[in-house]
């Protein structure tokens, strides 16, 4: 019988690594960062607690780096298989992982450790990409195969049905948040499922309803340009963004809001604003016809400046508020939404506005739990800005939409909890044990189980 070993993203959100050994091949599904206060964290520097060269390929979720970004250190140690994820995530992971490499650079000015793989090697391992298209069966051996589904999480985003030795194993990934604005709905589970691993981000938390996170969007907009304020937007590059440039987009043509000057302040961002622009093919076209209405760039409208290099967006400083900036990195741990944070946190008519999930240990969580001195470099900065979280925006589903999307499974004998808290993981697993009766496991990091 097949087993798994829990190699990351247990008890914790960040790392997803997951190997599976059957009696013809050995699968690796995800291998991400480790991530915290830095946006690497020491343990990524370790070798790979397995031999790289046993994995025979690997199934990629999606382009994030927490579920991608170790995979140019597996090839550098001995892996030469396929890697298999949808067309829209293996090409968001290529410039995930480039812009992984210059944070990882500058983190080495300050920790002395070299960033985990060079341009050359992220290069190298883009040999091994195999695309693949959702629903289609992609044999691994002549009796193992994977199925990919739409996770609805972000671009090219999958969960992953896994038949190894007759059993049936499906990866959650991530699984998206309802009513995504841009991409489609997270699809059905399959039947007869042996064991789901299944991430619990916010497997003890309910989001605003889509109407209430726009609401919500639009008062903190019009609030922080009444009182001329600078309202900050941390987004991450991927999803985050465009749906953020949607919503504006969405609230500008309609008149909802007056025009302001809009920055988005992140290279990565913009260039991936681009490859959703290419791929409209993963789009949920039924609500982007009524919502775009005839609009046909869902991603840009009148105010908005893309600064794309340092001298620009050093000059958004000198435009007068007010104006709201989009900057990088979501969880405030690198990217250029750090000298906006110095510059605009202390002043109390500015607003913080937090959309997308905040790890342990990051500024972002910090911010979110209330420090009122937060560092940042070599100082301490008073948060005196107004702090809003509208968890709606949130990529990722809550607590109602994951007992709905496990409820849909028929016969689905045994649950793994992954990426997630341990308290939250704890209060999932009971919920699920009252609501759905499916026996559920918080597995250990390095813990394996039997299928
Ligand atoms: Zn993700």
């Amino acid at each position: 019988m097949p087993s798994i070993t829990f190699y990351g993203a247990t008890e914790e959100v960040t790392g997803s690594c997951y190997l599976i050994r059957g009696k013809k091949i050995t699968i690796l599904v995800d291998c991400g960062l480790f991530q915290g206060e830095r946006f690497a964290r020491a343990k990524n520097y370790e070798s790979l607690p397995f031999g790289c060269g046993e994995v025979d390929h690997v199934l990629l979720t999606h382009a994030h780096v927490d579920h991608a970004g170790r995979l140019p250190k597996i090839c550098l140690e001995g892996f030469v298989g396929k890697i298999y994820a949808t067309a829209p995530t293996l090409e968001l992971t290529k410039y995930l992982w480039q812009d992984a490499l210059e944070i990882m650079d500058i983190e080495y000015q300050e920790t002395g450790r070299l960033p985990l793989y060079a341009a050359k090697d992220a290069k190298n391992a883009e040999k091994f990409f195999k695309p693949v298209e959702y629903g289609k069966k992609i044999f691994l051996s002549d009796t193992d195969y994977a199925i990919f589904y739409d996770a609805g999480h972000i671009l090219g985003s999958s969960f992953i049905e896994l038949v190894i030795d007759g059993k049936r194993i499906v990866f959650s990934g991530d699984i998206g948040n309802v009513h995504p604005p841009i991409i489609r709905e997270t699809e059905k589970l399959p039947e007869n499922i042996d064991l789901l691993l299944c991430e619990s981000t916010y497997g003890n938390r309910l989001h605003e309803p889509p109407g209430e996170r726009r609401r919500l969007l639009e008062k903190t907009v019009a609030q922080t340009i009444k009182q001329k304020g600078v309202l900050l937007i941390p987004a991450f590059a991927v999803e985050r963004t465009q749906e953020i440039l949607y919503e504006f987009n969405r609230m500008v043509n309609a008149g909802l809001i007056p025009t302001v000057p809009i920055f988005l302040d992140s290279p990565l961002a913009i260039k991936i604003t681009e490859v959703f622009k290419k791929d409209l093919g993963f789009y949920n076209h039924d609500d982007q016809l009524i919502a775009g209405e005839g609009d046909h760039d869902l991603f840009n409208f009148p105010g908005l400046r893309l600064t794309q290099t340092r001298l620009k967006s050093k000059d958004i400083n000198s435009v007068r508020p007010p104006k709201i900036i989009i900057a990088g990195n979501g969880m405030m741990n690198g990217g250029r939404i750090v000298y906006h944070l110095e510059r605009y946190l202390p002043n109390h008519n500015n607003t913080l506005l937090i959309i997308g999930y905040q790890a342990a240990n990051t500024t972002g969580r910090k911010i979110l739990e209330g420090h009122k001195w937060i560092p940042l470099f070599t100082r301490s900065i008073p948060v005196r800005a107004r702090v809003q979280a509208i968890g709606g925006f949130s990529a990722h589903a809550d607590q109602k939409k994951l007992l709905s999307w496990i409820g849909s499974a028929k016969n689905l004998k045994r649950i793994c909890l992954v990426h997630g808290d341990a308290e939250n993981m704890v209060a999932f697993s009971a919920t699920i044990a009252k609501s759905l009766k499916i026996p559920t496991l918080i597995p250990k990091y390095g813990s394996g189980v039997e299928i």
